[in-house]
This record gives C-alpha cells, sequence and structure tokens, in this order.
C-alpha cells in the first residue's frame, strides 16, 4: 500500500510539476502567476510526503516529514494568493504578508530544530507498519504541533471566506466557478480531517494536493464555463440595441429580444415568422444566401431607417441549423448624413442651394431637357455693398433671404435655383415659363419692401437662353451677367437678354486689352491733329486725337478702345504716351521757330484717379521746356462736375502755372448755365450736338446764342466742335463764336500733314 501510493505520488507530483512548466508561461497575468506557483508548490509537498514515507531512517524521515509541513505551509500561502486574486474580495497588505511569511518561516524553523534536538516539542517519528512493509510515520505529537495546525487552519479560513462571500455575493451564472474552486478545497480538508480522526498511518490526503492543483488548474485555463458562455451571449443580445430575431431550420421563432418586439409590434412569434417567410418567399433555409438591405418604417409617427441583415447559423459540419434576422436601428447616422449633405449642397441663410449645387443640378436638368427649351437668369443688386453699409449686416441679410423666398415663388416645375455668392442669384427654368413681366413686378416689389424713404434697392436680371446645354454653368451665368452689365447704369431698365453680339464685344475687348501693352511699347499709337480756326480765318493749332495705327486693321478710331481702356484703367498710360509725344512735337515747333501755335490734348475722367495731373504736365514741360501756354488741357465737363471742388482747384493751380483749361463737351452732360460762373476754366469747347440738324434746331440756336453770350461776358473764349457747313460757321460767327474746329475746315490728319498743309505755305 505504502510503495503504491509513494508512487503515485510521485507520479503524480512529476506530471503537475511539468504542466506547471509547460502551461501559461506567455501569460503574465496575476492569477496565472498565482496557479503557477501552487502547481509548484503542491508536488513539492507531494514529493516531500513520499519521501518521507520511504525513509530508511529516522533521522530522514524526521527531515523529510519538518520540509513537508513546511513547504505545505508555503502551498496554503499560494492558495491564499490565489483566492485573493481570484475573488478580489478583499487585498492583504505588505505587513500583513511579511507576518505571514515570518509565521511560516517560525514554523518551518520549529520544525527543523525538532529534528535536530531530539526532544519531541512538535512531532516524532516511529516505526510503523504496513502489509509487512516497515516506514517511519508519525508516531507522537507534541504541544507545538497546535502551533502548525494554528497556522494550517487559519489559512484555511483565510482561503475559504473570500470564495464564500463571493458564491453569496455574485449574479447566479458567475457562482459556479466560486463553487468549483471551494469544493477541491473542501475535498482537501474532508480528507485531512478523515486521517486525523482515523488515526491512519498514512495520510491520504496528500494526494488531493495535487487533484486540487490540477483542478484550479483545469477550471481556471482550460475550461470555460459553457454555461457563463451562453448565459453572456443570451444576455448581450438580450440588451442589445438591434433586433435580433433567431429561428430553428423549420422556420419557428425560438428567441426574438424585447428590442425585435418593439420593432415589430409583436406580442406573439406570430408576427416574426410571418416576416420570415415572406423574405424566405418559399425557399428552404438551405437555398437562401446570407443578405444586407435598408428597410424603412413609420415609428410613431416618425420616419426610421433600417439596416437589416440575414445570416444563416450552421454546425461544424457546416449544416444549417437555423438563421437570425438583425434589424439595426440608423436614424441617427442617416439623419446625421442628410444634415451634412444638406450643408454641403444649400446656402446657410437662405437655404436655397449653393453655386456648386446649383451648377451640379442645373448641368443635369439641361442635358436631360429639350435642347434650347431652358434659360438662366440672373440676378444682381446695385451696389449692394452699400445696403450693408449703411443698414447693418442684418438689412442686408433680410434682402438676401426676401430675393430668395421670390426666386421660390417664381420657380415652378422643372426649375432649379441658387444663390451663386453675395448678393447674385441664379434661377434656370423653362423659357416658356420666363415671363419678364412677372421678373419685373417681382423686382420692384422687392426695391419696394426691402429699401428704404431715402434709398432704395435695385436690381437687375440678366436673361441667357440656353442654346447649347453642353457649355458649363457659370458660362451660362456669366453671360446672363454680361447682359446685366448694358443696363447696369439705368434706374428703369431691370432685365437685359444676352446675345451673341455681347459675347464678340467682350471677346474682342478681351483681346483688345492683351495687345494694348505690346502695341503701347511698339509705338504703335500715335496721334491725329485737327485744326482749329479763328474767325478770321488762322489756323491757332489744333487738337491732338489718339490713333492705333494696327499692324493688321490699319487705324483704328479711339471710339473703338477709349472707352475698353478707360474701363480697365489702361487710359492713363495711353494719354500720358500722347502727352509726351504731343510736348515732344512743340519742343521741335519751338525749335522751329513756331511759337504760335498751340496743341491741346484730351485728359480722360479717369485719369484724375490714376494720375497726379498737376505733376504730370508741369513735369513734361520743364522736361521739353515748352511754354504751357501752347498746350492746352481739355478736361470734359462731367469730370469736372464729378468732383467740383477738387478740381477747382486742380484747375487753378494749373492755370497759375500757365497752362490754359478748356471744358471740353460742354453741353453734353448735366451743364447749368448758372455753373459757368463758378467756372475758372479759359475756353468753353461747345459739344457739336448743338449743331446737329433736330426738331428744335431754333431752341437749340437759342441756347447756344446764350452759353456764347454769357462766356463772353465772364471773359471766356469759346471754340465750337463739329462744324461742317458754311452756314453754320456764318451762324457762329454771327453770334460771337471765336474759334472753329470741324470737318469744315480740315479733318483730323497726321501731323506730318498738318505741318506740311500749313506750316510749308
Ligand atoms: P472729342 O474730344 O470731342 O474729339 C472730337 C471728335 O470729334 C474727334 O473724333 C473728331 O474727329 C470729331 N470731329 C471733329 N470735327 C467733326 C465734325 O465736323 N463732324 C463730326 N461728326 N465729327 C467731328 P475722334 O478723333 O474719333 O475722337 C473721338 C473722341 O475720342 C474724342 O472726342 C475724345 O473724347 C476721345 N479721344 C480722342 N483722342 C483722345 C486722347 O488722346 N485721349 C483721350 N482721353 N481721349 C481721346
Ligand atoms: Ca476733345
Ligand atoms: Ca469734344
Amino acid at each position: 500500500m505504502r510503495d503504491v501510493y509513494t508512487t503515485l505520488l510521485l507520479i503524480f507530483a512529476v506530471a503537475i510539476f511539468i504542466c506547471s512548466c509547460v502551461v501559461g508561461r506567455r501569460d503574465k497575468r496575476p492569477l496565472t502567476k498565482a496557479i503557477r506557483y501552487i502547481m509548484i508548490a503542491a508536488p513539492c509537498t507531494m514529493a516531500a510526503y513520499a519521501a518521507a514515507l520511504i525513509s530508511p531512517s529516522q533521522f530522514t524521515a524526521e527531515l523529510m516529514y519538518a520540509i513537508y509541513y513546511t513547504v505545505s505551509d508555503v502551498l496554503l500561502i499560494c492558495m491564499l494568493f490565489y483566492a485573493l486574486k481570484y475573488t478580489n474580495v478583499y487585498e492583504i497588505r505588505t505587513v500583513q504578508k511579511v507576518i505571514l511569511y515570518l509565521v511560516v518561516a517560525v514554523d518551518g524553523l520549529l520544525m527543523l530544530m525538532n529534528v535536530f534536538s531530539e526532544k519531541i516539542f512538535i512531532f516524532r517519528c516511529g516505526l510503523m507498519e504496513d502489509a509487512g512493509t516497515f516506514f517511519y510515520g508519525i508516531a507522537e505529537r507534541g504541544g507545538l504541533y497546535n502551533f502548525h495546525r494554528l497556522i494550517i487552519y487559519g489559512m484555511v479560513v483565510l482561503i475559504v471566506l473570500p470564495l464564500v462571500v463571493k458564491i453569496v455575493k455574485s449574479p447566479v451564472m458567475y457562482r459556479k466557478k466560486f463553487w468549483l474552486t471551494l469544493i477541491s478545497l473542501m475535498i482537501i480538508i474532508a480528507a485531512n480531517v478523515l486521517y486525523l480522526m482515523m488515526s491512519m498511518e498514512i495520510d491520504f490526503s496528500v494526494l488531493t494536493y495535487g487533484i486540487m492543483a490540477l483542478a484550479i488548474y483545469y477550471f481556471n485555463v482550460i475550461y470555460v464555463p459553457q454555461g457563463l458562455v451562453e448565459g453572456l451571449l443570451s444576455s448581450s443580445i438580450k440588451n442589445m440595441d438591434d433586433s435580433v430575431v433567431c429561428f430553428d431550420i423549420e422556420g419557428n421563432c425560438i428567441y426574438a429580444n424585447s428590442v425585435a418586439y418593439g420593432f415589430f409590434k409583436a406580442e406573439g412569434t406570430g408576427p416574426f415568422e410571418d416576416y420570415y417567410r415572406e423574405w424566405m418567399n418559399g425557399r428552404q433555409l438551405s437555398e437562401a444566401e446570407d443578405a444586407e438591405w435598408k428597410e424603412t418604417r413609420e415609428v410613431n409617427s416618425a420616419k426610421r431607417y433600417y439596416d437589416v441583415s440575414f445570416k444563416r447559423l450552421c454546425d461544424s459540419n457546416d449544416n444549417c441549423v437555423g438563421c437570425f434576422f438583425k434589424m439595426h436601428d440608423e436614424t441617427v447616422e442617416v439623419e446625421k448624413l442628410a444634415a451634412e449633405r444638406f450643408r454641403a449642397t444649400h446656402d446657410r441663410l437662405t437655404g436655397i442651394y449653393n453655386k456648386e449645387h446649383f451648377y451640379d443640378v442645373v448641368t443635369d436638368t439641361v442635358r436631360e431637357a429639350e435642347p434650347g427649351s431652358y434659360c438662366m437668369v440672373c440676378s444682381d443688386i446695385k451696389n449692394f455693398k452699400l445696403v450693408n453699409d449703411i443698414f447693418g449686416i442684418n438689412v442686408g441679410d433680410e434682402v438676401l433671404i426676401n430675393i430668395a423666398n421670390t426666386l421660390k415663388q417664381l420657380a415652378g416645375p422643372g426649375s432649379v435655383y441658387g444663390r451663386l455668392s453675395g448678393d447674385r442669384f441664379a434661377i434656370c427654368m423653362p423659357r416658356a415659363r420666363f415671363k419678364p413681366e412677372v421678373f419685373a413686378n417681382e423686382i420692384r416689389r422687392i426695391g419696394e419692401k426691402s429699401g428704404t424713404s431715402t434709398y432704395r434697392i435695385c436690381m437687375h436680371v440678366g436673361v441667357y437662353d440656353i442654346v447649347d446645354s453642353n457649355i458649363a454653368v457659370s458660362v451660362m451665368c456669366d453671360r446672363a451677367y454680361m447682359a446685366i452689365k448694358t443696363i447696369k447704369a439705368s434706374l428703369t431698365d431691370v432685365i437685359a437678354h444676352y446675345d451673341d453680339g455681347l459675347r464678340e464685344n467682350s471677346v474682342s475687348e478681351q483681346k483688345m486689352t492683351g495687345e494694348f501693352g505690346d502695341a503701347l511699347d511698339g509705338g504703335q499709337f500715335c496721334f491725329y491733329i485737327q485744326p482749329q480756326v479763328s474767325v478770321r480765318g488762322k489756323i491757332l493749332g489744333g487738337e491732338a486725337l489718339v490713333r492705333w495705327i494696327h499692324p493688321e486693321r490699319g487705324m483704328v478710331p479711339p471710339g473703338e478702345f477709349i472707352g475698353i481702356l478707360e474701363k480697365t484703367g489702361l487710359i492713363c498710360r495711353l494719354d500720358m504716351n500722347t502727352w509726351e509725344l504731343a510736348c515732344r512735337k512743340l519742343r521741335e515747333w519751338k525749335d522751329r521757330g513756331l511759337t504760335d501755335y498751340h496743341i491741346s490734348v484730351n485728359i480722360s475722367p479717369k485719369d484724375f484717379y490714376f494720375a497726379d495731373i498737376y505733376k504730370v504736365f508741369t513735369g513734361l514741360v520743364e522736361k521739353y521746356e515748352i511754354s504751357p501756354r501752347n498746350l492746352r488741357l481739355e478736361i470734359t465737363e462731367s469730370a469736372i462736375m464729378s468732383d467740383f471742388e477738387k478740381q477747382l482747384v486742380l484747375i487753378q493751380r494749373l492755370q497759375e502755372y500757365g497752362f490754359l483749361v478748356e471744358m471740353d463737351d460742354f453741353g453734353s452732360g448735366y451743364s447749368s448755365l448758372n455753373m459757368l460762373k463758378d467756372m475758372p476754366v479759359n475756353t468753353l469747347k461747345v459739344d457739336m450736338g448743338f449743331l446737329r440738324q433736330t426738331d428744335h434746331q431754333e431752341r437749340s440756336r437759342t441756347i447756344l446764342k446764350m452759353i456764347i453770350s454769357l462766356s463772353k461776358q465772364l471773359g471766356m473764349e469759346v471754340i465750337t466742335e463739329g462744324v461742317e457747313t458754311k452756314e453754320q460757321v456764318d451762324f457762329l460767327t454771327d453770334i460771337g463764336c471765336d474759334v472753329f474746329q470741324g470737318y469744315y475746315f480740315a479733318r483730323p490728319m497726321p501731323v506730318s500733314e498738318f505741318e506740311k498743309k500749313y506750316f510749308e505755305r
């Protein structure tokens, strides 16, 4: 019996030891570590006891028993640490740990001393017999043995306590794993009690240490309680936010979570099974395939969006054993996405399409429609910046919202509208539905509604008939805006149509401004001169009129480019060039002794923005050392009127320097006779409009008479432009005009021709 038992103990010990070395080495969790310590301490205990049983002498037997008792203390410490880690009920502090170690150390020391002292203060070994075999067993136990016992029982209590607490406090599902550990511990205790009570010679309970070590290892590392898994899985499905409905192979609903009951508004399993049958549509489960789709449902009168998936469940042999549906409520995501999409495609302020989205939708709409059936209507507010500046951003915003709302009303089926930028809106609509009167009315209404008594908002609309649906929407809008440009200055015209002439104009404008720089540097600009003649027929000089000698187009008259250059501000460079050419010519004449002749040069209203007129002209006469009297300056009436006070000062300074200033085109603008008295100019150039044949010729002549007599009285010289007939000359001479300029005398001519004609006689 003894031999069988010791062999069993040793085999068991070796097996457990090997297990402890192999398993869980890489697992560094504290619990696994505690289990490994148990798996090392348990075989040591068993080996020590086996060694004691087979000891040949009393001394070695006592030594082995002492080691056995000490190691079993250590094993209990390991178990205690394991139990604490496993249950997390309480922790022991370092001080308590030290006390534990000390107690065990004292116990171990006493055991060893017991061997050498030969006093039986703990235990004494004696020879025993077991079925004819003799071995040393514990023959007597001394009083101090109780100390060892106390340690053992104390530690058992400490181990059992947290397990019991856990069993009482944990959810039912978890109790099992604590039960199993507690039961294995109980087995050891029971076996031990049995050994002591029955005064057995061999302690069979030692084997239970090994069993317990293996059990702990098995329950913690290898065995995952099936019930726990199932419990966790079913509770996670139960608590899911998604609906889950499971079916067996026959199509019977075997489970549905509470969310699913809400989704199907079901009380029993009937609705689930109906849904299943509808989806299967007569197929067998084995014929169906996993699938995903979207569904919308009305829940509490609100639309909700679901992502539904169907999955088959198969066993390990790939046989279909059931299936389930899962409905994920993605309403929040869908609504968030919709809100984001709205933000990306709509204008924040007005809530209508933004430019990019408007372009996209128009592109599709126009492409799908019959060619030529749509038109693009774009709007622009005159001086919108002023509205913001004067009335504030809030009023400005209100105006814009107002316009957006009007667009909404005007847009019927098939129309697309949006806000292109700041104060620019566009609507793309079927041509047949565009009614200019309706738009004009709406524009007027917006003006009345948005303005104040002092400021009325003025809006213009440009229309482009979309003939070619393949051009970019931005180009369609550009064309509509090109049309607006033609009426921008008007207060009465509010709608303009685009035609191809406009585009050609704009293209040729662009071409011209592109060519300008090189043309100027290349000397393509020169001036012609038109003689100015006194009443007595004497040549006094002439007006410098610029000409572009274009390498391809020949001579281009100023009417074709002055306006464009004024728009872009390039006019200033051109004028400075002409002024310089005129001064150079005057210097040449001076050198030839021809100092009685003047040249009048034109100053564009735009030149005043871009150049310091005083500095430029004084600089020029000083550079060419000519008399300022010979360079006459023509300033248009409109330039003077645009900033009367400032121009007055400038004109006076120029006159003080010695220049003669002429007011060009007098009578073409808003001139008033009353204004003449404040005007410090030397000469009045009366606009040729007064000489044109009109129904009111008599009245024109009367006015002309008045102007001339008034300027005479104010000491101003009068030049009349555009004189074409002898009759005009006679009339003008009669009413007191001093100087004439016109085709009757001569057309503008190249300077060389002028010189030849008048100087070489
Ligand atoms: P403007 O200053 O009023 O110049 C007079 C224009 O009337 C000239 O046209 C001239 O050719 C034209 N003219 C002269 N006599 C008669 C006539 O008897 N009958 C008719 N029907 N027309 C006559 P042009 O040279 O084509 O110049 C047109 C306008 O271009 C000028 O009007 C002036 O405003 C502008 N311009 C010409 N040269 C320059 C320049 O160097 N700088 C600037 N800024 N503007 C210039
Ligand atoms: Ca002129
Ligand atoms: Ca003129």
